[in-house]
């Protein structure tokens, strides 16, 4: 399948890899809109978090775990979890991913 996602698990595209496991992957935005700015992906694909979650409900929370870990291990005390499923939401990439943001201060409502 041609996903970008995909070819990061993989290893055909690099990226800076912040943690991997059996189960997901965790990289550098390649666009940093925080300090900390890291996407939490599955490595089998779904096209986004909602079919994810509906397929495979222990995954979807690994998925969260894997996030405030990370966010742990970085010393963050205050961070932000993003989820855009669909493309008027802001989805841009359909491999399911988390956005885990970090290191700043963060509006309220997000636009
Ligand atoms: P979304 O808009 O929620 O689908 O998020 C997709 C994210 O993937 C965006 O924040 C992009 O900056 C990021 N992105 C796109 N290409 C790459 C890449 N090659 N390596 C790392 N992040 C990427
Ligand atoms: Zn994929």
């Amino acid at each position: 399948m041609d996903c970008l996602f995909c070819k990061i698990v993989n290893g055909s595209i690099p990226a800076t890899i912040v943690k991997q496991t059996e189960k997901i992957t965790a990289f550098n935005d390649i666009s940093p809109q925080a300090p900390t700015h890291i996407l939490i992906i599955p490595n089998i694909h779904f096209e986004n978090m909602g079919k994810l979650s509906e397929a495979d409900e222990k995954l979807s929370g690994e998925m969260l775990r894997e996030a405030s870990a990370i966010a742990k291990d970085l010393g963050l005390d205050s961070w932000r979890i993003n989820i855009n499923t669909g493309a008027s939401a802001g989805q841009s990439v359909f491999h399911a991913h988390i956005h885990l943001l970090g290191g700043r201060t963060f509006a309220w409502p997000p636009g």
